[in-house]
């Protein structure tokens, strides 16, 4: 069929033929055309501006259209858009791993390039299974993991995301089952109590010969409940894991490249995770590409007697997006990251803490560069998502949580507005 000779968006076509993420193909909700993005503002096809309150589901952090990485990209482009990654290899991907392997934990040293952050969490649980292979445990093949958690809706991904939120019904009998621990209980800065590891610890002994690992996002659980927790009940994790003799993968998808604060979120506790997962901000929000790195004692392992790792994506390393990544990560090493994240912290706060009182409103919660209202019932979002929409911000709340977390370059006077049509949508709410 020729292309519609209209310039404009074709919404009814998308309507018709497009399936955005979690809706319907017969009752979609309303969506609303882009026509370009630069800073921290989306431009819709009618001219209005908004001010991005999401950077694209974590990604974006340092705004759209940067003029770096564009440049970065165009480069790239100049040499070449994609080349395979097997028998060959490229500038770009030798220095996004040195990187890599410098800013995250020193035991990560070997770096999996994936296309996804999903594709690589099954790395991630991949090389745990393989690992124990190598080491003759065969049957350790199983995942511990706390609840509300969200890694991702690959099989191997979900099958480790919380059993409720994830819709583990829909897919019961296809699915592994996983091991679940109650969601930490405590707050980021709550005085520590045992009784908050209790439940966790309970199932690490009762199924530690058979678990490959531990599968948990460190301090901030995302998607599954943008919950906030104590950073020493990663602490506790990490020191029960080593102590069963259990690998301890940490997914830093949403967490990673300074979104709470910290580069990683598992500064906050001190610890190095034995397999971490990185992904969403890699690139800036260019393109998709995210990183699976492990420490060397699972790498040999798992090459022991000639083994080798058994994944790789066609679109593995892709140059145009490493070179974005590279592009990316020079920006947060020069750091304004680091006075930027408290800034939006405190104005999060501050401003949201209006809304601590309201009877619809059961908590109100940030850190770093994650603000968050957990309402007492589920919005609807279509009209809440117009509610944002009419006051010039672009926010998208899920079930009971109306949350953002802005490009690291939002203006002082564009978090105001932010945090001021959140304020008054949520204080308007039935
Ligand atoms: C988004 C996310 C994933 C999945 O990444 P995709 O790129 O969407 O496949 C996995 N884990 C966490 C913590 C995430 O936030």
């Amino acid at each position: 069929m020729a292309p519609s000779p209209t310039s404009s968006c074709d919404l009814a076509f998308d309507r018709e033929h497009i399936w955005h993420p979690y809706t319907s193909a017969v009752n979609p909700l309303p969506v609303y055309p882009v026509r370009s993005a630069r800073g921290c503002r989306i431009i819709l096809e009618d001219g209005r501006e908004l001010i991005d309150g999401m950077a694209s589901w974590w990604c974006a952090i340092h705004g759209y259209n940067h003029p770096r990485l564009n440049q970065a990209v165009q480069e790239q482009l100049r040499n070449m858009a994609h080349v395979m990654f097997g028998g060959l290899t490229h500038r770009p991907a030798v220095e996004l791993a040195r990187r890599l392997t410098a800013m995250t934990p020193t035991p990560l040293q070997h770096v999996f390039f994936a296309d996804s952050g999903s594709v690589s969490v099954e790395a991630a649980l991949k090389m745990a299974l393989q690992y124990w292979c190598a080491l003759d445990h065969p049957e350790r093949k199983r995942f511990l993991t706390i609840r509300n958690g969200y890694h991702g809706d690959t099989f191997g991904a979900m099958s480790v995301c919380d059993p409720v939120t994830g819709m583990h019904t829909l897919f019961q009998g296809f699915l592994p089952e996983q091991i679940f621990s109650e969601a930490p209980r405590c707050a980021f800065d709550a005085l520590w109590d045992e009784a908050y590891i209790q439940d966790f610890a309970d199932r690490l002994e009762e199924h530690s010969q058979e678990l490959a690992a531990v599968i948990l996002e460190p301090v901030v659980q995302g998607a599954g409940g943008m919950r906030i927790y104590s950073p020493h009940f990663l602490r506790r994790v990490r020191e029960l894991c080593d102590e069963a003799g259990v690998l301890l993968i940490c997914d830093e998808i949403a967490t990673g490249f300074g979104r709470t604060g910290k580069l990683f979120a598992c500064e906050w506790a001190g610890i190095s995770p034995d397999i971490l997962c990185v992904g969403k901000a890699l690139t800036g929000g260019y393109m998709t590409l995210a990183a699976t790195l492990t420490t060397r004692e699972v790498a040999h392992a798992i090459s022991r007697n000639d083994g080798v790792f058994m994944h790789g994506p066609t679109f593995m390393a892709n140059p145009l997006a490493c070179a974005a990544a590279n592009a990316s990560l020079e920006i947060l090493e020069e750091g304004a990251w680091r006075s930027a994240t408290p800034r939006i912290e405190a104005a999060l706060r501050e401003g949201f803490s209006a809304c601590a009182d309201l009877p619809g409103v059961a908590e109100v919660r940030a850190l770093g560069a994650i603000g968050v209202i957990e309402l007492r019932t589920p919005v609807d979002v279509a009209r809440i998502q117009a509610m944002f929409v009419e006051r010039g911000v672009w926010v998208r709340p899920f079930g009971r949580l109306v949350y953002v977390m802005p490009p690291y370059v939002v203006s002082p006077d564009e978090l105001d507005k932010l945090v001021s049509a959140v304020v008054d949508v949520v204080r308007r709410l039935p």
